[in-house]
């Protein structure tokens, strides 16, 4: 199965993931963990990514595009994958669509976590990362808002976006994750590990 997982930082899309990978028998493919990997190694593109990152901000499309594609075209891919924090703008999900139609893969589902606003802060507030200060915060949601909120409506034209509740236990969660995936109709099953 190809999936997206889309919701605004602190929707608790990460600990999510991390159960849908093993459920599902998916690559985990998260840009800002990528991204976090290069800054760390200190490699030219993390050091031009941390730039944005600490601010708050998008990194440009070029570079997650390069990074992504070349992801993307890695053997352990075939099987299925589930991105996280990608797509994030209209430009990257267009250059997503060309290249799965490229190979002949396109997405079968794109899951979006929804949170209220108030409890985003709640949750970012308490979970101590360097881009977790509260004007990182307010300029995260910000860039979520405005750049990848129009996503949905982009998925939802092509009948791809499931909804799914983000408030509750992990469990319960997990649960409306699992009923979404698990009704998803044939063509994805064929794909289902
Ligand atoms: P995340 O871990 O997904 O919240 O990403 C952390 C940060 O990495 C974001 O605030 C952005 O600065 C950057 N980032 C991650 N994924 C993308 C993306 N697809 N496009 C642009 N910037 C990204």
């Amino acid at each position: 199965m190809r999936m997206v997982f889309i919701g605004p930082p602190g929707a608790g899309k990460g600990t999510q993931a991390a159960l849908l990978i093993q459920r599902y028998g998916l690559v985990h493919l998260s840009t800002g963990d990528m991204l976090r990997a290069a800054r760390d190694a200190q490699t030219e593109i993390g050091k031009l990514a941390d730039r944005y990152m600490s601010a708050g901000q998008l990194v440009p499309d070029d570079i997650i595009l390069a990074i992504v594609k070349e992801r993307l075209a890695a053997a352990d891919c075939r099987t299925g994958y589930l991105l996280d924090g990608f797509p994030r703008t209209l430009a990257q999900a267009e250059a997503l669509d060309r290249m799965l139609a490229e190979t002949g893969e396109p997405l079968d589902v794109v899951l979006e976590l929804r949170v209220p606003d108030e409890e985003l802060f709640r949750r970012l507030s308490g979970r101590g990362r360097s881009d977790d200060k509260p004007e990182v915060i307010r300029q995260r949601l910000v860039a979520y808002r405005q750049q990848t909120e129009p996503l949905l409506d982009y998925y939802q034209q092509r009948r791809l976006l499931k909804t799914i509740d983000g408030m509750g236990t992990v469990e319960e969660i997990f649960q409306r994750i699992q009923q979404v995936v698990d009704s998803l109709g044939d063509r994805a099953g064929r794909h289902r590990k």
